[in-house]
């Protein structure tokens, strides 16, 4: 049965390829009734990032994808955190060296780099000489005796060629000459590279299929190697498309987000971002587009993945994340809105530090009856966002009179602001009768004062909107009129006439 596995390297925060290699091993998995497991790949210890573990548990479980073996929750071919594993590599090195199909290399790091310089000089195709690969008992034993900790390399062939299958790709060839003469296996601190460590886990865990991004298909030989001088059988390769930005170059932080967690911390939705991100390089029949996460787990399947790079669309993604905004019930936007309320917005000055933008709505908790007037102001807003944390700044007006307005912005074209201040006298009574009247009287009263004025209704209400949000641009008026009250939109009218 199917067995597939994420094996992120700690390296950094999760990408959001990354994000789409483990969906897309967990919807495989799913949809064919297999286990999906998480396998951290720490070997490279120098570049380990403190904050990688803790970020890779919280994507995971943001995006909801629980793995069926892997840290924490185990399974019975653990440990599944590399670093752990660090004997088990070095036994199985040792025994392709006993074999005669791997050596210990001593050589220096001086001599390699005096290589690689003649090299260079020369245009020669870069990479080991292969020194170490036949020395004599004597040779060794010299080696050994400079006391330099050696390297386990691989003997890979030095002619033909070596030729790997991809599920998507179709057959992938390369010239033993094209492939890293003897690559490495062990480095000389006893730590497995990524190949070995890489062959040795999927075997030993029994992973029948790869996917992962296609940036490993360079690896895909060197690894084919290593599973023959095993005597192993190599699982199903599928290479997923290249994800791109919008100019055809790799995704990168120059197109915006890529790491998830700014995509959580700017009100992505989980379901909206995995629905988004399950069309980076598939499709169920090239026109749907929506699905939930469980529809994915059922749909899901290996040959309708594309091999043509896919373009990560934020226009689109930010459309999906509406939309998806606007499918939940009230009570579950209020869930999704109300931690944002209590968090700053932050973002980064132009030295590239971080700074806040706008301070968070509550910056202590707040109180039932503010918390009450926010769930109120709700529905005005789930119809406008694109973004979660966009309700903070859009509601503030309600618990925070707004202090200083724009003058500029207040003042209709074609008014001047003795005009502007008589209108908005002369309304003032209206306000005063708002509450007893619905929506609908309320704009037909404002509707015929307008009429009256000779002015147009816009004319009318922006300056309103102005002295009751504090902006321009805001959730509906008659709306927010009702949710503040007569009296407070009063007294709001008189400071801007003031
Ligand atoms: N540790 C590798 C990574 O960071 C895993 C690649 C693979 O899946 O083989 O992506």
């Amino acid at each position: 049965s199917v067995r597939v596995r994420y094996a992120p390297s700690p390296t950094g925060y999760q990408h959001i390829g990354g994000a789409r290699t483990a969906l897309f091993n967990y919807f495989f998995a799913r949809s064919q009734g297999g286990k999906f497991l998480l396998r951290v790949e720490d070997t490279d210890q120098e570049r380990t990032f403190d904050l990688a573990m803790q970020d890779l548990y919280d994507t995971m479980q943001w995006l909801g994808i629980a793995w069926d073996e892997g840290p924490v929750v185990g399974g019975d071919k653990g440990p599944y955190i590399q670093s752990e594993r660090k004997e088990l590599y070095q036994s199985y090195a040792k025994k392709l060296i006993d074999e005669g199909k791997a050596y210990y290399c001593y050589c220096t790091s001086g001599r390699l780099d005096r290589i690689r310089k003649i090299q260079e000089q020369n245009s020669l195709p870069p990479g080991y000489d292969r020194h170490c690969r036949n020395l004599s008992e004597e040779e060794l034993a010299e080696a050994k005796a400079t006391g330099v900790a050696p390297v386990v390399r691989l003997k890979t062939p030095l002619t033909g060629s070596v030729m790997v299958h991809d599920t998507i790709l179709g057959d992938i060839s390369r010239d033993a000459k094209d492939i890293n003469p003897d690559v490495i296996l062990l480095k000389s601190d006893g730590m497995p590279t990524y190949h070995l460590a890489n062959v040795i886990d999927d075997h030993l865990m029994e992973i029948t299929h790869v996917l992962r991004a296609q940036e490993w298909v360079p690896s895909a030989p060197v690894h084919k190697l290593i599973y023959e001088a095993f005597g192993w059988q190599m699982p199903q390769l599928c290479h997923l498309p290249m994800v791109m930005g919008s100019d055809g170059q790799k995704l990168s932080k120059r197109h915006g987000a890529t790491s998830v967690k700014d995509f959580i911390a700017k009100g992505y939705l989980p379901e909206a971002l995995t629905n988004y991100i399950s069309l980076l390089g598939w499709s169920y029949d090239d026109s749907r587009e929506f699905f939930t996460k469980e529809e994915l787990e059922q749909l899901f399947k290996l040959e309708r993945i594309n091999k043509a790079p896919a373009v990560f669309d934020y226009k689109k993604l930010d459309w999906f994340n509406g939309q998806y905004i606007r499918k939940l019930s009230p009570e579950e936007f209020f869930a999704r809105v109300e931690p944002f309320l209590s968090r700053p917005i932050k973002g980064q000055n132009d030295a590239g530090e971080e700074i806040i933008l706008e301070e968070a709505l509550f910056s202590s908790q707040p109180d039932t009856e503010q918390l009450n007037l926010i769930k109120r102001a709700l529905p005005m807003v789930q119809e406008r966002i694109t973004f979660l944390n966009e309700v903070g700044g859009m509601l503030r007006f309600l618990l925070v009179r707004p202090e200083i307005y724009p003058v500029a912005d207040a003042l209709p074209k074609g008014l001047t602001r003795e005009q502007l201040l008589d209108i908005l006298a002369k309304v003032k009574p209206m306000i005063a009768d708002f509450m007893a009247h619905e929506d609908e009287i309320n704009e037909q009263k404002m509707r015929d004062f307008a009429t009256t004025e000779g002015i147009k209704i816009g004319a009318l209400l922006q300056p309103l909107r102005v002295a009751v949000t504090g902006s321009k641009v805001s959730p509906p008026l008659f709306g927010s009129i009702r949710l503040l009250g007569s009296e407070e939109t009063l007294l709001r009218l008189d400071n801007l006439i003031a």
